[in-house]
């Protein structure tokens, strides 16, 4: 079942989501080759704390990180160690924060240092992306108009769309109806309604969209490692049209 939510769950899921985007600010300040990736997750969780939220990856499955970090050829679910960023590579960082029972989820994908041409077209379309799934978030579309959106607008630029991961709705709780695939003919699934609140979530790669989970059994690389980008926000649909909850 779907969750519609009222006005006031709306700005409760918007005062998660700004503290998402703060955090998100705060992390990519630190971005530059030679931090580790838990020290992007210390950071991270420091902000989220003292905003009076907590992270809701922390624990998730028993997932140690705070936050998601995806190096390069990952895709998402990284776990933050003491691997250090190096010069040209880009990270993709994943935060959920979750304040008065109400979850905001965002990712974005950054360049560490200077970057090539591939991997920069690379994240510029993954973004790119993204808004053009948001573009479809409006009443009485259907919710795989999104998925197709984005799938044409990716495909059109030479890279390709993961498909075992997916999209979903958020709420009170991280995942919630509806999964939203990346991919897909339009003009399936439900009819999107004033109060849905989703995660559009495009995983992008240069090469196949097959991808296999480490021996972690967390993080998700490319089956030919090659490079990976993900952009997410969390949105509203609203008679006025999409809310971004986490810019
Ligand atoms: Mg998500």
């Amino acid at each position: 079942m779907i969750i519609l939510k009222s006005e006031r769950e709306l700005q409760y899921l918007y005062d998660a989501g700004q503290i998402v985007a703060k955090t998100h600010q705060e992390v990519a300040k630190a971005v530059q080759p030679g931090v580790t990736t838990l020290e992007l997750d210390r950071l991270a969780e420091e902000y989220i704390l003292k905003c009076q939220a907590k992270p809701v990856f922390k624990g998730y499955y028993g997932f140690t990180g705070s936050i998601c970090t995806s190096i390069n050829e990952e895709v998402v679910h990284g776990i933050p160690s003491l691997r250090q960023l190096k010069f040209g590579d880009i990270i993709s960082i994943d935060i959920g924060a979750v304040i008065n029972g109400f979850v905001g989820d965002a990712a974005v994908t950054l360049p560490v240092g200077e970057i090539d041409e591939e991997a920069q077209q690379l994240i510029e379309v993954t973004k790119n992306s993204l808004a053009e799934g948001i573009k479809q978030a409006v009443v009485k579309n259907r919710l795989s108009d999104i998925s197709h959106a984005i799938q044409t607008y990716v495909e059109s630029n030479g890279f390709s769309v993961v498909q075992d991961f997916v999209g979903h709705g958020v709420g009170r709780a991280m995942h919630e109806e509806p999964q939203i695939p990346n991919f897909g003919p339009p003009g399936r699934g439900p009819r999107l309604k004033s109060g849905m609140t989703l995660a559009i979530e495009p995983m992008v790669n240069v090469g196949t969209y097959e991808v296999e989970t480490l021996l972690d059994n967390w993080t998700v690389v490319t089956k030919d490692k090659k490079r990976s980008a993900h952009f997410e926000h969390s949105i509203a649909i609203t008679d006025d049209g999409p809310w971004i909850l986490t810019k």
